[in-house]
């Protein structure tokens, strides 16, 4: 009867993962649902060498 499958899939825009809304769902600079974990690994290797400034 009811597909328990309501809500949207969402997928991780930077891992194409399923994205759990309630565990992991972030949002980056664009509005696109992301890991957490993704869209900070994508953040640290997108950064300018604005974090590696200390040398
Ligand atoms: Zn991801």
């Amino acid at each position: 009867m009811m597909d328990t499958r309501f809500s949207p899939q969402i997928s991780c825009a930077l891992c194409s993962k399923p994205v759990d809304l309630q565990a992991d769902l972030c949002a980056d600079e664009n509005g696109k649902s992301v890991h957490g974990d993704c869209y900070f690994k994508h953040v640290a290797r997108n950064s300018p060498a604005d974090q590696r400034r200390s040398s």
